[in-house]
C-alpha cells in the first residue's frame, strides 16, 4: 500500500495544500469558455466548473478527463490537456434545485436567442401579458423578442395585435436546464448534456 505522495500533506503534518496547477492557465482556444462539465460517475451530467477546478480534480484522481482541450497546462511534474469533459471517479449523490431561474439568458437560449414574434435576432424580453396588465415575470410569460417587435407591442395584448406565438412558453426542464440555464455551452459537451447539436446561436 502507497504511503504518500511526494508533495501531498499527510495526517498529523498539516499545513498549507500544495496545489499543483499554475496560477494562470493558458488562453483558452477560440470556441472553448474555459469551463468543464462535470459528469457524476455514471456520466449523469452534475455541473460546470472552471478549468482550473477541472484540472486540481484530475490531478488528485478524483475525476478523469473524457473530452480535452488541444491547450496544454503544465503543473508541477506533468503536462496535461485542458479538460472540457470530466467524470467523477466516485458517485456523488446531489440533489438538484426544483426550478431553473429565470434571467434574460436563460429565456434567450430557451427560445435560440430569436425573436419568437418574427424570428428575428432576439435582443430582448418582452411578458406576452405586459406587465402592465397584470402579467407576471414567469417562465411561462416571458419570451425573446427583438427590439422591433417589443416596441410595436408596448402595451397591448397578442389578440388585440392579431400575432400568435408559435408555442406556449413553458419552463425549461431537465439535465442541460438545471445546468446551464445562463451559460455559454461548449459544443463538446452537448452529447451529455441530451441537447441538440447546433441550437442557433
Ligand atoms: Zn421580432
Amino acid at each position: 500500500m502507497p504511503r504518500s505522495v511526494p508533495g501531498s500533506s499527510t495526517a498529523g503534518q498539516p499545513g498549507p495544500r500544495r496545489d499543483p496547477v499554475p496560477a494562470v492557465l493558458p488562453v483558452p482556444s477560440p470556441g472553448t469558455t474555459g469551463a468543464s462539465l462535470l459528469l457524476n460517475a455514471t456520466f449523469e451530467p452534475l455541473c460546470v466548473v472552471s478549468s482550473r477546478r477541472a484540472i486540481v480534480l484530475v490531478l488528485a484522481d478524483k475525476a478523469v478527463a473524457v473530452d480535452s482541450t488541444a491547450d496544454v497546462v503544465h503543473a508541477e511534474t506533468v503536462s496535461l490537456p485542458v479538460p472540457v469533459v470530466v467524470r467523477l471517479t466516485r458517485y456523488v449523490r446531489v440533489p438538484y434545485p426544483s426550478s431553473v431561474p429565470l434571467s434574460r439568458r436563460a429565456v434567450f437560449t430557451r427560445d435560440g436567442q430569436t425573436c419568437v414574434y418574427c424570428g428575428g435576432s432576439a435582443t430582448s424580453i418582452d411578458h406576452v401579458v405586459p406587465r402592465s396588465r397584470g402579467g407576471t415575470h414567469t417562465w411561462d410569460n416571458v419570451v425573446a423578442a427583438c427590439r422591433r417587435c417589443n416596441h410595436t407591442k408596448a402595451d397591448r395584448s397578442l389578440a388585440e395585435l392579431g400575432w400568435s406565438l408559435p408555442q406556449a412558453p413553458r419552463t425549461p426542464t431537465g439535465a442541460a436546464w438545471r445546468l446551464l440555464g445562463h451559460r455559454t455551452v461548449d459544443p463538446r459537451w452537448r452529447e451529455w448534456l441530451g441537447m441538440p447539436e447546433s441550437v442557433s446561436a
